[in-house]
C-alpha cells in the first residue's frame, strides 16, 4: 500500500454528531457509487484524479507521530474523536489500514480521549480488550440494505452485510456501545426492500441514525421521494421507540424541519471544502 505524509491529523468537525475527526487514509477501496461525497470533494479540490485513483488507498505514515504532537495541545478541547469522514477506518481486506486505525484508537484512549468509529468493514475482535482499548468508545456500521446485488453495485469493495452486522454484534455482546448509520438510504427505484427487515437485523444496537440519499439523480427521478423519506423516518422512529433504541433523523430527511445544523460538506464554499479535503 502506498504511503503519504501529512502536516496535521486532528481537526475540528462541523458536522452534526462529531467533535474532532481523523482521516488517516487518502482514498477508500470500498469505492461506493452512491456516489461517495468524500471522493467528489477530493476530486473537485484536485487531490485525486478519478475513481480508479480513489480506490487505491494511501495511509498517512506519520499519523502516530502527528498525534503525539497534537494530543497534548488539543486534549483539553476534545470531547470525542470520530474516525472517519473521508475514508473508512476498517477498510475491508486492508490490514494495514485496520492496524493503523487500532494504533490510533489506542493512542487516543491512552490519553482518555474517547472515539466514535464508523465503518463498512469488519470490526476486529481485539477491540473488546478493554485493557488496551477504552470501554467508552462507540462503534458503528453503515447499513442501508440487506440486498447483495445492491451492495455489489453500490458498495463494491465493502464487507458483506451479514459479516458487518456479525462483527458489530460481537462488540455489542461484550458490552461496548454500538450504533448503525442508515445513510444514505436508497429509494425503491434503486432497490426494493422492506425497511423493517433491515431494522430487525440491528435491533441490538444502542442508536440508529437515519438519512436520505443525496447527490444521486435516481432519487429525484423517484417522484414520491419526499413522502417516501418521511414514511421511512416514521418507521425508524416507531421501531426505535418500540425497542428502546436512541435515534436521530438527519436534517433534510423529513420535510418542514428546521435546518439549523447543516452538514459542512454540503456547503458550496470551495476554499473551505478544499481546506477540509486536505485532512
Ligand atoms: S466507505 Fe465511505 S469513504 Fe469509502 S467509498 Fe464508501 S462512502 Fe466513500
Amino acid at each position: 500500500m502506498q504511503k503519504i505524509k501529512r502536516k496535521s491529523l486532528l481537526y475540528k468537525s462541523g458536522v452534526e454528531y462529531a467533535d474532532y475527526c481523523i482521516n488517516h487514509v487518502e482514498g477508500c477501496s470500498h469505492g461506493c457509487r452512491f456516489p461517495c461525497y468524500a471522493m467528489m470533494m477530493k476530486k473537485r479540490c484536485g487531490l485525486i484524479k478519478d475513481y480508479n485513483d480513489w480506490i487505491k488507498p494511501r495511509i498517512v505514515e506519520n499519523a502516530i507521530e502527528l498525534l503525539n504532537n497534537e494530543i497534548p495541545r488539543l486534549k483539553s478541547k476534545i470531547k470525542v474523536v470520530h474516525l472517519c469522514f473521508t475514508t473508512d477506518p476498517f477498510m475491508y481486506k486492508q490490514k494495514e489500514v485496520s492496524d493503523l486505525t487500532l494504533s490510533i484508537i489506542k493512542r487516543l484512549n491512552d490519553d482518555n480521549i474517547r472515539c466514535t468509529v464508523l465503518t463498512k468493514g469488519i470490526y476486529p475482535k481485539v477491540l473488546t480488550d478493554t485493557k488496551k482499548y477504552g470501554e467508552n468508545n462507540e462503534y458503528a456500521i453503515t447499513l442501508v440494505s440487506l440486498d447483495k446485488n445492491f451492495k455489489d453495485n453500490f458498495e463494491p469493495g465493502a464487507a458483506p452485510y451479514a459479516t458487518r452486522i456479525k462483527a458489530l454484534k460481537f462488540l455489542h455482546d461484550t458490552g461496548l456501545k454500538t450504533w448503525v448509520s442508515m445513510e444514505p438510504y436508497p429509494t425503491p427505484n434503486l432497490v426494493k426492500q422492506d425497511l423493517n427487515k433491515v431494522l430487525n437485523k440491528v435491533k441490538f444496537v444502542d442508536k440508529i441514525i437515519f438519512g436520505k440519499l443525496n447527490y444521486n439523480v435516481k432519487v429525484t427521478e423517484f417522484e414520491n421521494n419526499k413522502d417516501f423519506y418521511a414514511d421511512c423516518a416514521n418507521t425508524v422512529t416507531d421501531f426505535c421507540k418500540k425497542y428502546g433504541i436512541q435515534y436521530h433523523i438527519k436534517y433534510g430527511t423529513q420535510e418542514n424541519e428546521n435546518r439549523k445544523t447543516e452538514n459542512i460538506f454540503k456547503k458550496e464554499d470551495k476554499v473551505r471544502l478544499c481546506k477540509l479535503a486536505m485532512f
